[in-house]
């Protein structure tokens, strides 16, 4: 019995925001004629609409997959990745073997140097929805396909506090916290008066019960990182984030083994070769895998891997329209070292009519959505702001 791969379509996806992510722009900051701006306060270059792009398979039989990729800059790159490369290798092959498949995706560029970037990206889009229409196929949902169920909903901790200053910043920390938030991440990039102060002022105001922790946002020396976070462990921070340069692995681990909080790390790596050094040289004790980077199969081979060093699992969100992070709260539902999920609620609540389904986050907590496959659907709504990818 088998199900052939009959199509694989790609689609760009471009939601105008008035407020980008993480905020206003700070001053000396400008959106350039492609759309795109840099944050002074991490180097790093960030749209100013919410972009992605999403993968649609189709099987012999009729069943559909969808999934998305990460795809913030240049999202014509994995667009093109998918319908001129990996579409077409994977026409005839059987839906219900989405492991296999990726795995032999991957081969076809590792020994030319594309192990990880944009080719991975599109790589993560595509298993999604293979993983989806394979699911679907079954009649289950993705998480009985991983595993099984564990978590039916996940913890949620609020992430980015989008407002220009530090007193609105710890304004809408408090708003959350108040809708049954237990947690929240404050971003270096946007912390305009030191994240020590930062820390400070969110510890005063939130009180001991809720947990605060810091995204670094790659900025720091070692020696300069943990002298930061010792500062901010004095206000008992939950965890620190991406402390130093992605690839200072030296650095990761001296970081680690001097701190008394938590390091988290792992949004920017794709694959399990990324984090297999970082694991052996326990570079962190909290992973933070992105979906959208890694696909289902490498984020399961990554957390699997990880629980056997006994680090903490808390998922990434990144900015698309939540077919991934369908995907990710299906992937993170069997693991038993999930501690709970990121949410970027600037970009999961505005853009959850872009879905159908019942995944929802209310009072603290992700519900994962029903149904089979990944639970989620592009609704009608998102045809306004999406184009099929035609191959150049
Ligand atoms: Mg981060």
């Amino acid at each position: 019995m088998s199900d052939a791969i009959s199509s694989v379509e790609a689609f760009i996806v471009v939601i105008p925001r008035d407020v980008p992510y993480l905020g206003p722009l700070r001053s000396g900051e400008a959106i350039n004629e492609r759309g795109y701006f840099i944050r002074r306060g991490n180097r790093s270059v960030y749209p100013a609409t919410d972009t992605s792009v999403l993968v649609k398979v189709t099987t012999a039989s009729g069943a559909v997959g969808w999934g998305e990729s990460y795809a913030i800059v240049a999202p014509g790159a994995v667009a093109e990745i998918v319908t001129d490369l990996l579409g077409p290798l994977c026409i005839g092959r059987d839906a219900r073997d989405p492991v296999p498949l990726h795995e032999d995706l991957y081969d076809t560029m590792r020994v030319r140097g594309f192990v990880s970037g944009y080719f991975v990206d599109a790589l993560a889009g595509l298993d999604i929805a293979v993983w989806d229409a394979a699911a679907r196929l079954a009649g289950l949902p993705l998480c009985r396909m991983l595993g099984g169920l564990r978590h039916d909903s996940l913890p949620a901790y609020v992430s980015g506090l989008p407002k220009p200053t530090l007193a609105e910043r710890v304004d809408l920390a408090l708003e959350w916290a108040g809708r049954g938030y237990e947690a929240v991440k404050f971003a270096a990039a946007v912390a305009d008066e030191g994240e020590e102060t930062e820390m400070a002022a969110l510890r005063r105001a939130l009180g001991p019960g809720i947990r605060i922790a810091c995204d670094m946002h790659w900025k720091y020396t070692a020696l300069a990182a943990t002298r930061l976070i010792d500062r901010m462990h004095a206000h008992d921070l939950w965890f620190a984030e991406a402390p130093v340069a992605p690839e200072d692995i030296e650095g990761q681990r001296e970081v680690a083994a001097k701190a008394r909080t938590s390091i988290a790390m792992g949004e920017e790596w794709r694959t399990a070769f990324e984090y297999r050094p970082r694991l052996i040289g326990r570079c962190m004790d909290v992973i933070q895998p992105e979906m959208a980077h890694t696909g289902v199969t490498e984020f399961m081979k990554i957390s699997r891997m990880a629980e056997a060093f006994h680090c903490r699992i808390i998922p990434h969100a990144s900015i698309g329209i939540g077919i991934f992070q369908a995907a990710s709260l299906h992937a993170s539902a069997p693991l038993q070292n999930c501690d709970g999920h990121e949410y970027q609620h600037s970009i999961f609540d505005r853009n959850l009519r872009f879905v159908d389904g019942d995944m929802a986050c209310e009072g603290g907590r992700y519900r994962l959505p029903s149904g089979p496959g990944i639970g989620v659907a592009p609704s009608a709504e998102v045809w306004r702001y999406a184009r099929q990818h035609e191959p150049a």
